[in-house]
């Protein structure tokens, strides 16, 4: 389970991983919000309505799910089950509320948090991304600010200041956890 503050390069390194590791399934989640540019329904998320997340919520389908940055994300129960029943392995970009649950419901899952060189560049980062409004950005600042309070519940810790390094690290990690 990977999680980071948005603009930490979470997506760039966890792409590197399942290049590296094909063995390894990535739990492409459910989100109601909207894609963005380049984004594959199926392939970077599900796009889905609200409603019809909500109804998963009242039928009990998330592994886990919460509410980040005013949309919802979730991963699907059936698929991490199935994907463990057949014996194979799993990749998660959540937020550290979704890491919690995922803990707690299975508890052998690993944690890595991965840390961002410090907010300014963080914000700087976000802007030059160019897909997130103002507000969207505060919110998303906000959060980060929150979630690197809760790092040190995580497993490992990557800073991730050059991104070269950090690849090694998170693949020595894998390495050693996938035994
Ligand atoms: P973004 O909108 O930038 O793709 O993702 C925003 C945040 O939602 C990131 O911290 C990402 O890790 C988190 N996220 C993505 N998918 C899920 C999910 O299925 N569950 C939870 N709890 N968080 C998720």
């Amino acid at each position: 389970m990977v999680s980071a503050p948005s603009g930490a390069g979470k997506s760039t390194l966890c792409k590197l991983m399942l290049e590296e590791f094909p063995e390894i399934s990535f739990s492409v989640s459910h989100t109601t919000r909207p894609p963005r540019e380049g984004e594959v329904h199926g392939k970077d998320y599900f796009f889905i309505g609200k409603e019809a997340f909500e109804e998963r919520i009242e039928n009990n389908l998330w592994a886990e799910w919460a509410r980040v940055h005013d949309n919802y994300y979730g991963t699907s129960l059936t698929f991490i089950r199935e994907t463990l029943e057949n014996g194979g392995s799993l990749l998660l970009d959540i937020d550290v509320q979704g890491a919690r649950q995922i803990t707690k419901a299975f508890p052998s899952a690993v944690t890595l948090f991965i840390m961002a060189p410090d907010l300014e560049i963080l914000e700087k980062r976000l802007r030059s991304r160019g897909t997130d409004s103002e507000e969207a950005i505060e919110k998303r600042m906000k959060n980060a600010v929150n979630e690197i309070e809760q790092k040190d519940c995580y497993n490992h810790v990557i800073d991730n200041d050059d991104l070269e390094t950090s690849k090694k690290q998170m693949a020595a990690i894998f390495k050693k956890e996938l035994r």
